[in-house]
């Protein structure tokens, strides 16, 4: 890309050292200082669950991210690093026996698949019903459920700086081949755009396309500026590097040109959305992670941030309420509250849907109408994105109000439909249609839709 453009966002970055990218995973696990502060046990229930669930954690994260002194208590911490309760208690023991006995590295790998596959690796049929087809072939790294928005996986960011451990795209970093999105044909996307008019948004997600060079970055991006893909107005990039590398946006060798090529998508009229994955007010503590907000939003992109409730991290109000208050302090603007989907350690994050009700509305209380943009807790389920609107009492019964945030059927959206209240439920398919009705709305024609698909 050429340097010679001057670059609108300047200055500031003086002072800011940069930072060599060095990052730990279950094989140096052991290496990480702070670790030395936890018992024998706990280090080895670490190793226990990383043979299972992926583990990957940046210098950046560890030394300036996490209060050590508050470990394992610490939300960063619980962000980052295996916990043994994330697996279930037979699967946890049979993994420590191999390990204690020394098992040889395939029967660990066997173990671990085995494992996995009891763990629902590919939630709300991300793998056969949402691959769009095109000119007969189906387009790999590519999902089109939505009308409106197409998401594409480049093959080269299908990596984190650093690994959630509540991630709902896990399988794709175990190395399962068959569990993975990804593509590296610039080529598909663009043609699949060029034929799809009524394609508005691009959302690029991952893993996390930031971790791409510029370079690459741009081969997916700079394509977009052809007048034949007018129709797509709106680019969103999904990425946790602004809590996880900020660097990546102001000291990195290629942080200027990621930053120009962002302006000059802006500049030809797209809308670019940076859509933020945050989860607790700590990943906005420290100067560079604000400097980079302040870059990226110098070049018109906006921010939007997004993540889901989870137990041990964020089950409290007031992080979320002072979540938000910061990010409009910061120009970010508020997106979803999403629910912990039905994937991977869930048992250990997840949270009763009316708690989820409560912290959403324990939360919005605190803030002002700028902190009330983030819609949810919204569920990612096969059919559409399901809002918990609320928990309500209708003649006697009481209910959760639920509506259709996104639908397989735009006509779902925003109709309000009703569920028999249940303090346990966590996920749409624990919950019965109140009233004594026999199925939800949407339900039949759902059916048909899947049997189309088969
Ligand atoms: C959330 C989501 C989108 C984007 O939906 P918006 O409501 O436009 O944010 C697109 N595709 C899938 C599969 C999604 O889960």
């Amino acid at each position: 890309m050429s340097s010679t453009t001057p670059l609108r966002s300047t200055g500031a970055t003086d002072g800011i050292p940069g930072r060599r990218f060095q990052v730990f995973t279950a094989r140096n696990l052991a290496q990480i200082p702070g670790l030395s502060r936890l018992s024998a046990e706990q280090r080895f229930a670490m190793e226990v669950v990383a043979s299972v669930l992926p583990f990957r954690v940046n210098e950046y994260v560890v030394n300036e991210l996490i209060d050590w002194d508050r470990v394992p208590d610490d939300p960063i911490f619980q962000l980052v690093f295996p916990q043994r309760d994330m697996l279930a208690p037979d699967s946890f023991g049979r993994m420590a026996d191999a390990l204690r006995n020394d098992a040889d590295r395939a029967t660990i790998q066997l173990l671990a698949r085995e494992i996995r596959g009891t763990l629902n690796p590919h939630p709300a049929g991300q793998m056969d019903l949402n691959v769009p087809e095109h000119q007969g072939e189906t387009v790999e790294g590519m999902q089109h459920k939505y009308r409106e928005t197409v998401l594409f996986f480049p093959s080269q960011g299908q990596v984190c700086h650093s690994y959630c451990t509540f991630c709902f795209r896990w399988a794709q970093f175990v190395g399962d081949k068959e569990l993975r999105f990804a593509s590296n044909e610039a080529d598909s996307l663009i043609d699949y755009l060029r034929s799809h008019p009524r394609v508005s948004d691009l959302l690029m997600t991952g893993g996390d396309p930031m971790v791409m060079k510029t370079r690459n970055l741009a081969q997916y991006l700079e394509p977009l500026l052809q007048p034949e893909l007018a129709h797509v107005q709106t680019v969103r990039i999904g990425t946790k590097a602004l809590t996880f590398w900020p660097y990546r946006f102001v000291t990195d060798k290629d942080a200027d040109d990621l930053l120009r090529l962002l302006e000059r998508l802006s500049e030809s009229g797209r809308h670019v959305a940076i859509m933020a994955h945050y989860n607790h007010p700590q990943e906005l503590s420290t100067p560079i992670a604000e400097e980079a907000i302040r870059r990226l939003r110098d070049t018109g992109a906006e921010i939007r941030s997004q993540g889901p409730l989870l137990n041990h991290i964020n089950n409290d109000p007031r992080d979320w309420a002072a979540l938000w208050r910061k990010q409009v302090r910061l120009g970010i603007i508020p997106y979803y509250m999403f629910v912990e989907r039905d994937t991977g350690a869930r048992r250990y994050f997840e949270v009763p849907l009316a708690r989820a009700w409560e912290v959403y509305r324990e939360a919005m209380k605190q803030v002002s109408g700028l902190g009330r943009t983030a819609r949810g807790p919204s569920m990612s389920a096969d059919p559409g994105k399901v809002e918990i609107q609320g928990v309500t009492e209708v003649q006697g019964e009481k209910v959760f109000v639920l509506r259709f945030i996104q639908g397989r059927n735009p006509d779902w959206v925003q109709r309000p439909f009703f569920a028999r209240f249940d303090a346990e439920a966590t996920w749409l398919n624990h919950l019965q249609p109140a009233f004594g009705e026999k199925e939800f709305f949407f339900e039949a024609e759902y059916r048909q839709m899947l049997a189309q698909a088969g």
